[in-house]
Formats: structure tokens, sequence, C-alpha cells
């Protein structure tokens, strides 16, 4: 049984915690960080690889109540809800309804936008201080209408990206055709966010992290933290049989915050936005330059080396719930139409879980009056983008510097903590 004694203990080595870790690491501080390391538990490892400028709006906005009938009785492919799941949801459900509003969609978006805006140059540091910057592209991100109707709907988000000086150009069916040959007329128009970027290999980046701490001699432990006692002038974290003492903890373990948080009397309604991907061939010498996002469906394809990553949208159920691969058989099937992708015989399915609030913004910071915990989490179908921003913000806060940013948005005290 070993004992760790550190200046800053991180649960979770996702892109949220190993960012964290990394910028800790660059002030001088001694970090341990904890996680059972199951590479595909990670939402940071099977998501769509985009750093996205263009994604600053929550989920809940206006519209969204109209469409909760056909997302609950199972007609959309975009979101399934699991109805026997909903019991987990009761604190989580009223709160996101109440943020499904214009006003409350608005403020997320000017909340979360400065976040957004440094997605980008904070991935390029990162990359750039692991000697991993060629995993980075700016190819820019796709998002298609297959008809006027779909187009008309995102013209309000149109106009709020144009006030927040996020760059969107709009294209036409052969404009579309020019930029990624080889997908199938089957959309009219769309946006195409020239300044986000994607990596082909997500997990790999972020093992590229933990590989780069490990080498400078940060200590891991590979265990799921079960315990966290706060006493005297310390923290103390169980793992396995390992006991990790520091100054600090910091709470970065994705989907899974909301447990350990609520053993520690901190109750913050987190819900698994469940996500799946299976990898397709194209065919022939079909390629896919950037991620596409096709809004009828809700789905991304994205390139990942010689193949292509197709992922569903929304599952809303709990993280252990039994695996339902109807959506993603029903999107693959239908990313089939607009780009000739051959079946993978043998590719397993992957799923995971978005960690996602009911008001669409992260949780960093403090609980109220503790500066010996903090949080780091809730960056729902934005984390993957927002991780290394988090990681720059979360360290100058545990440093007493000042956050690049304004902070007051993601704080915990809008839950009562
Ligand atoms: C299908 C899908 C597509 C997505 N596409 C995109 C995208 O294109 N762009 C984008 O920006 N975002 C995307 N996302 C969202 C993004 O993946 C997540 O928001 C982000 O990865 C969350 O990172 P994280 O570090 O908070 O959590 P995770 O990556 O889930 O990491 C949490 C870590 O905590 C560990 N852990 C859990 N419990 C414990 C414990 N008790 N003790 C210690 N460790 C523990 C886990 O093992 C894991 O390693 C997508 C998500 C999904 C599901």
């Amino acid at each position: 049984m070993a004992e760790h004694r550190t200046d800053i203990a991180i649960i979770g080595a996702g892109i949220v915690g190993l960012s964290t870790a990394l910028e800790l690491v660059e002030r001088g501080r001694s970090v341990v960080v904890i996680d059972p390391d199951d590479a595909l538990a990670r939402a940071s490892y099977g998501n769509a690889g985009v750093i996205s400028r263009g994604s600053i709006f929550p989920v809940a906005g206006p519209g969204l109540l109209a469409k909760l009938p056909r997302y609950a009785m199972g007609r959309d492919i975009a979101v399934r809800i699991r109805l026997t799941s909903f019991p987990d949801f009761a604190a989580w459900l009223p709160r996101f309804l109440a943020a499904a509003n214009e006003p409350a969609w608005r403020r997320a978006a000017s909340a979360l936008n400065p976040l957004v805006a440094e997605s980008y140059s904070r991935h390029m540091a990162l990359a750039e201080r692991v000697g991993a910057r060629h995993m980075i592209k700016r190819n820019g991100y796709l998002r298609l209408y297959r008809d006027q109707r779909g187009a008309a709907a995102a013209k309000l988000e149109r106009s709020v990206l144009a006030e927040h000086g996020v760059r969107v150009e709009e294209l036409d069916a052969g404009a579309i055709i020019d930029l990624e040959p080889h997908l199938r007329p089957r959309f009219t128009s769309g946006l195409f966010f020239a300044d986000s970027g994607s990596v082909e290999s997500p997990g790999t980046l972020v093992e590229a992290y933990a590989d780069h701490l490990r080498a400078r001699g940060t200590a891991f432990v590979k265990a799921a933290a079960r315990s966290i006692e706060q006493g005297g002038d310390a923290v103390t974290v169980r793992a396995g049989d390992e006991t990790i003492v520091a100054q600090k903890v910091v709470l970065s373990a994705g989907t899974r915050s909301a447990g350990l948080a609520r053993a520690l009397g901190c109750r913050i309604p987190l819900a698994a936005e469940r996500g799946y991907h299976l990898h397709l061939r194209p065919a022939g010498n079909a390629l896919l330059n950037r991620p596409v996002f096709d809004a009828a469906g809700g789905y991304v394809m994205s390139p990942m080396g010689e193949l292509v990553r197709v992922l569903s949208g929304v599952e809303l159920a709990r993280p252990d719930d039994p695996r339902d691969e109807r959506q993603i058989r029903a999107v693959v099937a239908d990313a089939q139409r607009s780009l000739p992708l051959a079946d993978t015989p043998g590719e397993k399915i992957w799923m995971g879980s978005r960690p996602s609030t009911p008001d669409g913004l992260p949780v960093i910071g403090h609980p109220r009056g503790n500066s010996r915990l903090f949080f780091a989490f809730g960056h729902g179908h934005i984390g993957f983008s927002n991780g290394p921003i988090t990681g720059l913000v979360a360290a100058q806060m545990l440093s007493g510097e000042t956050p690049a940013i304004p902070m007051a948005p993601f704080s915990p005290s809008r839950f009562g903590i």
C-alpha cells in the first residue's frame, strides 16, 4: 500500500484532467494523476476530434421544447431518450427545461464564447509542448443542411455567431462539393467554420499528454478514486490500495464527477448524453477532408486516418445503462447515403458519455468556501475542444493567478454550492 504526497491530486485523466496537470507542472507544482486508465472509458478517446470555434450554444435553446415529443417517442435519429432512466434526471431535467429559451441560450453563448475562442490556440500550445502539433489540423468544420427548413432554423444561430465575431461562410450545394467532392449531392446548403480544426485520433493525443507527464516524473495511480476526505491542512484521496495526500484536489472525472462530488455534499446535476461511434472505410477513392455535421441527422462523420468515424447524436441515459446500438446503426446507414462508406466487419461500436450540465456550461472552480477542492467537469459536447483552455484557467486559479477569461459563469455557485 503506497502513500503519495503531492501539491495537487487530479482525479480523472481525460483531456480536462491532463491539460490541468500539464499546466500545473509547467508552474512547478507537483501533481499525482489518479485514473483507472481504461482508454475506451473516456469521452476524450471516442469523440469526433473537432476543435470547434462555432460551438458556443448549449443544447437547451429556443425550439427544443417543440422537438421533445419526437425525441421521447424515438422518432428522431438525432436524439433518443431512455425513459426508464428518467428518475435519475429528476434534478437535471427541470433546470434543462428552464434553460430552453432564447435569453438563457444567448447568455450561455456569451459565457462560452471567450472559452471557445481560445480552444484552438490552447490545443496548439499544449501540443507544441509535447511535440504533437502535427496531430492537429486547421481544416475547418462543415455543418450541412438537406433542405431550406434546416438552413432557416439556423438563422438565429448565425446572427449570434456574427455578434460574437465567429467567422462563418455560407455555402450552396456547389461550394459544398468543392470542399468535399466525395459527398453525394444530398445537401442544399451549409456553413463552413474555417477557424475550427480537428484531430485524427483524439485518444492518441490524450495518450501523448499522459506520456509527456510520465516522462517528466508525474506519478499516475492506476485506480479509481473511491473516497475524498478533507481534514486538517490536506485532502486525502483513496484509490485502489493507494493513498494520495494532497494540498488540493481537482475533480475532473467527466461524467463520474457528480457522484464523487455528491459524497462531499456537493450536488451538481450532471447527465450522461451518451454517444456511439463506428469506424467505416471509404469506398474506392472516396475521402473526407474534414469533420462534417449533418444537421438533419444530428450526427458527425470525421476522418480518422484511413477510416471515417461516424458518431451518433445523443442518447439520454445513465452511463451504465445497457447499450442500445439501434441509433448508431441507423446513423451509419444514413451516413452511407451521404458518403461512399464500406462496412468494416469486426469493427466494434464504441460508446461513451458527454458529461452535461443542464445549462450547457462547464463547472470550473472551487465550491463556495472550499479552497482545497476544485471542480473541472461538465463540458458536454465541447469538452475535447475546451479541455486545454480549461486546464489553463484551472491552473491559474489554483496558483492564485488571474484567469485568462471571465470565470464567473462557470462557478459551481450557480448550483448553490
Ligand atoms: C460521441 C461523442 C462525440 C464528441 N465529439 C466531440 C468533438 O468533436 N469535439 C469536442 O469538443 N467534444 C466532443 N465530445 C465531448 C468530449 O468528448 C467530452 O466533453 C470530453 O472528452 C470530456 O472530457 P473529460 O476529461 O471531462 O472526461 P473524460 O474524457 O470522460 O475523462 C474522464 C476520466 O475520468 C476517469 N474517471 C472516472 N471515474 C474516476 C474515478 N472514480 N477516479 C479516477 N478517475 C476516474 C475516467 O476513467 C476518464 O479517464 C464528444 C463526446 C461524445 C460522446
